[in-house]
This record gives structure tokens, sequence and C-alpha cells, in this order.
């Protein structure tokens, strides 16, 4: 199904995209997590956002 969700990332209403479990993360921030280099100064931060995104997905 096709929606709009809100992007656990940036918190933006967007196109659902990369759906996991009850999060989206809207296109931006994919590509964005996708071409950040591992010493990137954003990094960390959004590695923090991801594992919250997983952990709350899978209910830890
Ligand atoms: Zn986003």
């Amino acid at each position: 199904m096709i929606g709009i969700i809100e992007c656990s990332m940036c918190k933006k209403m967007a196109r659902a995209n990369l759906i996991l479990g009850n999060n989206n993360i809207c296109t931006i921030c994919e590509q964005k997590i996708v071409g950040l280099k591992t010493d990137h100064e954003d990094y960390p931060k959004y590695k923090e956002r991801i594992k919250q995104v997983l952990c709350y997905s899978y209910g830890m």
C-alpha cells in the first residue's frame, strides 16, 4: 500500500519509500544515508537514528 507516512529520520511527511516495521524512511534520507561516508560528521547521528528505528520496529 502506497501512502504518505512520516519519515522516521527527518520527521517530514513523505511518500512511503523504505518501510521498516511501522517506520518510513523517505527517498531523500535514504539517499543521504547511502551516500554518507563513514567518516562524515553526520554519520553517527544517522546511525543512531536508524538504530532507534530498527529497535522500535522489532519492539526492543
Ligand atoms: Zn526523511
